[in-house]
């Protein structure tokens, strides 16, 4: 789970809190200070830590709070809140629209994870309905186009590239005619990330940005760098005229949250960040959302937008709001899951879910009871897959499931238990106030 560690120490400040009998000034400080405490330990600057600490005890002013006013509350809305502003930007990016061709171009320091990042973005925007192309415009590094073909294929996007041609400014200008002509509205350009000296690495991102004029300049940088992020956006930022920042390496780093928090303070929007090495590691980013997920109160929006990346929100969202959560629709979701890279990351996402079912860090072995469940579940009819609730199930039944499944029977009371569990918590979800996806926005 990104920034696990992070989320964890700030929701246990948050709870202690809950548990003391009288919220007064000590137990305020005593959570402010663990708070800050679990932000200096992710590499966040010490001057936004101050700023958040001082912001919230301002906010949160326990003296003037009228009498049963809900101090709990008041400090974890503070807390949230903060933490909003400090990942915050204060401006939005550019999105591509369905239809429309947009030019992107990716820089970045070689190694930060560009190229794969390259073929994520171009991937999150196929499965939302966009036609993108690739183009690979690093001629520095032998082998740039390679990794960039053998990444476009296996995402099955068409990519531009040449083994003889040297220079850069040419490919991406081929790349980009061809593409705009081929009717593509999502025309990516990778750029070389290393030069024997900096001042040419900026100087090539420029002729390549005059003469391809994109609409968007997306930063990526490796999130494992922490509060030095700052430094390195500013300067791309001011060199190569960057609208949005693509933070990756979040799994598994401590030091994603100052990462991230140092880039919004170089007023860059962070659009998504790059949680494995694989294409769907990669989330949409959004503070708010991402907030909530972090202090584990679930991110809905999140969710359903891995969940459509492999089940169309017009076939999942009737299924839900029905309330008809059969079992069939659990198997799907559990084939659709396994297809979706880490299921902690996923799990964490859905509110109210803590980590019963696959614990953190225990990823694997939430693989195999998946798969143990849908062995399970290939020995049920028809009918009792199509069942909502497992009225149906009998003694008999439960058995003819375990004999057919080579299972024991109370394995088959567990598929059942879990089912119904996840079936109640599904209906309590407010699925009827997410819109539908829009393909034209990001999100
Ligand atoms: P480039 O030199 O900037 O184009 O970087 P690459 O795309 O070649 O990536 C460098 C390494 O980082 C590769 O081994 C990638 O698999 C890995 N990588 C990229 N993004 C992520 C991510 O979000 N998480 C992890 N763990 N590895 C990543």
């Amino acid at each position: 789970m990104v920034l696990a560690q992070l989320g964890g120490s700030i929701a246990r400040a948050l709870a202690r809190m809950k548990d003391a009998t009288v919220v007064d000034d000590k137990v305020l400080a005593d959570c402010l200070n663990e708070i800050s405490r679990a932000l200096l330990q992710a590499d966040v600057r010490f001057e936004t830590v101050r700023d958040v600490k001082a912001n919230i005890k301002s906010i949160v002013s326990l003296d003037a709070l009228a009498a049963g006013t809900d101090k709990r509350r008041v400090i974890q809305k503070a807390v949230v809140g903060e933490l909003c502003r400090m990942l915050d930007p204060g401006k939005p990016a550019f999105t591509p629209g369905k239809g429309k061709p947009s030019v992107v171009m990716f820089v970045g320091l070689q190694g930060s994870g560009k190229t794969t990042t390259c073929t994520k973005y171009a991937d999150y925007y196929r499965r939302k309905g966009f036609s993108p192309a690739l183009v690979c415009a690093d001629t520095f590094r032998a082998g740039a186009f390679d990794q960039l073909k053998q990444n476009a294929s296996k995402a099955k996007i068409p990519f531009h590239g040449s083994y003889i041609v040297s220079d850069p400014v040419k490919i991406a200008v081929e790349g980009v005619d061809r593409f705009r002509n081929e009717k593509c509205d999502l025309i990516i350009v990778d750029t070389s990330g290393r030069h024997k000296q900096e001042a040419a690495l900026f100087e090539e991102m420029r002729q390549i940005s005059e003469a391809t004029k994109p609409d968007l300049v997306i930063f990526v940088m490796d999130g494992s760098i922490g509060q030095a992020a700052f430094d390195q956006a500013q300067a791309f930022k001011q060199s190569a005229s960057v609208g949005a920042v693509i933070v990756t390496k979040m799994d598994g780093h401590a030091k994603g949250g100052g990462a991230l928090s140092a880039v919004a303070a170089t007023r860059s929007p962070i659009i998504f960040i790059g949680t494995g090495e694989h294409i769907p590691d990669f989330e949409a980013f959004d503070v708010k959302p991402f907030v909530s997920r972090l202090l584990g109160m679930g991110d809905l929006s999140g969710l359903m937008d891995k969940i459509q990346n492999v089940m169309p929100a017009d076939e999942l969202l009737p299924k839900l709001t029905e309330g008809a959560f059969t079992l069939r629709l659990l198997y799907e979701m559990f084939q659709n899951l396994q297809n979706m890279g880490s299921l902690g990351q996923l799990f964490s996402m859905i509110p109210g879910l803590p980590a019963q079912f696959i614990e953190k860090g225990k990823e694997k072995e939430g693989q195999a009871k998946i798969k143990r469940y849908m062995t399970i579940m290939d020995s049920m009819t028809e009918k009792e897959l199509d069942n909502t609730y497992p009225k149906l199930m009998n003694e008999s039944r439960m058995k003819r499931i375990a004999r057919g499944s080579g299972r024991p029977v109370n394995e088959v009371v567990d598929v059942l238990e879990e089912h119904k569990r996840i079936a109640k918590m599904w209906s309590k979800l407010p699925f009827q106030n997410i819109k539908r996806p829009s393909t034209n926005n990001r999100d």
